[in-house]
């Protein structure tokens, strides 16, 4: 069919599967499907640090495998989500070279939503409760004060139909709630943190729905896993305990959940969850003109046993992924380490890559030789400027003046001016070192360092570069 089948090779360092069941649904859950995954971030705001490195490991597990990664925007909060932001989820994963393979939307697969939820309605697997948000507070407390873990105490299923009849009577509409099985032991392998196992009686049974009839995160998440036939799950630790109540969902569906992989968090520089790093959206990196190259190399193996390195070719990044590198110990997110991978990237940058983005005129022979000489591809209108002038040189002493004098004279415009120049005026004057080389920078250029003044010279031109040295001795 020429699609990729999955192949065990991809979890090279997997542990050994200590339980049968276990064994048995990750090798149905596997069954040689293609890989499939997705990215599915609520779109509230811009994407930042933490979720571009999701959204980049889940396309690299998809193309490493020849599979597919998908977007789902997560907008079932109608209230906080915004169209801006799904428009500039797509820009901005386009501008990283992320773009998916197909996109959802929750909003528009609220039937699917309603439709689970009948079923396990029917299968008594979700129960209508009542408490308000004060009362269930109040008891987080009462349990937190007497030393107890805030899991919920189930009161609403212990509910009558008469104490339910009381309840809509009064005017109180119910959330709804999924009733964790006790008896089903919480397991699976997973990716990043190897085996993982739950105890259910230690969790609350989530609020799937509230009383409004919209859907909190927990149960549409596990249903487009299930409908858009998610193969792997990679997402931030974080979602930990949320994995172990979709487990047992998708088993409640009567699906085999898929794979999940957990990724240490992100922190910033200060060594905790900082509000700075969350507030680095996409946009911020590309006003800074960080090269989307920089984000991708450094946020590829941030926090993997693999060096960080200006890896400017997807297909190396690509082909060394490997979620068995991935640590456990939260990441850290270096801006002055971006900063230098940027440069490094932006020095390998192809002019037919940046033309659009460099200044009027600039051709190829110019940004190669400005290229060295650059932190961001912004910069290069300023260096350019040295070629299109005007340009300002400092005041020479006499001495000096009569040296450029010559120096004017003596250019001629063969295949190598600058270093004909240099050795003529070497010759004729004995200057050397930086008494030959720095007046005729200056005088060239206005500058004291810049570009190589072999790839600068030809593009400032023979007549103008005459003239810049008899300006500047006189
Ligand atoms: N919208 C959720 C989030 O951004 C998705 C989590 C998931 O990957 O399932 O946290």
């Amino acid at each position: 069919t020429g699609m990729t089948v999955f192949s065990i090779r991809l979890w090279p360092r997997w542990p050994r599967f200590t339980d049968e069941r276990l064994a048995a649904g990750a090798s149905r859950a596997i069954g040689g499907r293609m890989i499939v995954t997705r990215f599915a971030p609520a779109p509230t705001g811009r994407l930042h640090v933490g979720n571009i490195r999701t959204a980049l490991h889940n396309w690299m597990l998809a193309r490493k495998a020849g599979g597919r990664f998908l977007l789902r925007i997560d907008d079932t909060d109608a209230e906080r989500s915004r169209e801006e932001y799904v428009t500039a989820i797509r820009e901005d994963l386009a501008w990283l070279g992320l773009a998916p393979d197909g996109e959802e939307r929750q909003s528009q697969r609220l039937g699917l939503y309603a439709a689970a939820f009948e079923r396990l309605k029917q299968a008594g697997r979700v129960y209508p409760a009542y408490e308000s948000a004060q009362e269930l507070d109040l008891k987080r407390k009462i349990q937190l004060g007497r030393g107890l873990p805030p899991i919920y105490d189930r009161a609403a299923l212990e509910m009558s139909d008469t104490e339910r009849a009381a309840k809509e009577a009064e005017g109180t509409a119910p959330h709804w709630r999924f009733r964790l099985d006790h008896d089903e032991h919480i397991a699976w392998v997973d990716g990043v943190r190897g085996p993982q196992k739950f105890d259910p009686a230690q969790l609350s049974d989530p609020v799937i729905r509230r009383a409004d009839g919209s859907w909190l995160y927990m149960l549409p998440s596990a249903v487009d896993d299930i409908a858009m036939g998610i193969t792997d799950v990679l997402r931030g630790e974080d979602h930990v305990s949320n994995t172990a109540v979709q487990v047992q969902m998708f088993t409640a569906l009567d699906a085999s959940p898929p794979r999940f992989a957990h990724e240490a968090l992100l922190v910033g520089n200060e060594g905790k969850l900082s509000k700075r790093l969350g507030a680095l959206g996409c946009d911020a990196f590309r006003e800074r003109d960080i090269e989307p190259q920089a984000l991708v190399a450094l946020l590829a193996r941030l926090g993997t046993s693999q060096p960080v390195e200006p890896i400017a070719e997807r297909a190396t990044l690509v082909a060394g992924f490997d979620l068995s590198t991935f640590g456990r110990a939260p990441a850290r997110f270096d801006d002055s380490e971006l900063e230098r991978i940027n440069t490094a990237i932006v020095h390998q940058l192809d002019y037919a890559g940046v033309a659009h983005r460099l200044p009027q005129g600039m051709g190829e022979e110019g940004w190669e030789a400005i290229r060295p000489n650059l932190e961001k591809v912004s910069e290069a209108g300023e260096w350019w400027c040295l070629v299109t002038g005007p340009i300002s040189p400092p005041q020479f002493d006499a001495e000096t003046q009569a040296f450029l004098r010559q120096a004017a004279k003596m250019l001629e415009w063969g295949d190598d001016p600058w270093s004909e120049l240099t050795s003529v005026l070497k010759q004729a004057t004995g200057r050397k070192g930086k008494a030959l080389f720095l007046p005729l920078r200056q005088s060239l250029t206005g500058m004291d360092h810049g570009p190589s003044m072999a790839e600068l010279l030809p593009l400032i031109g023979e007549d103008e570069a005459r003239a810049r040295l008899a300006r500047a001795a006189s």
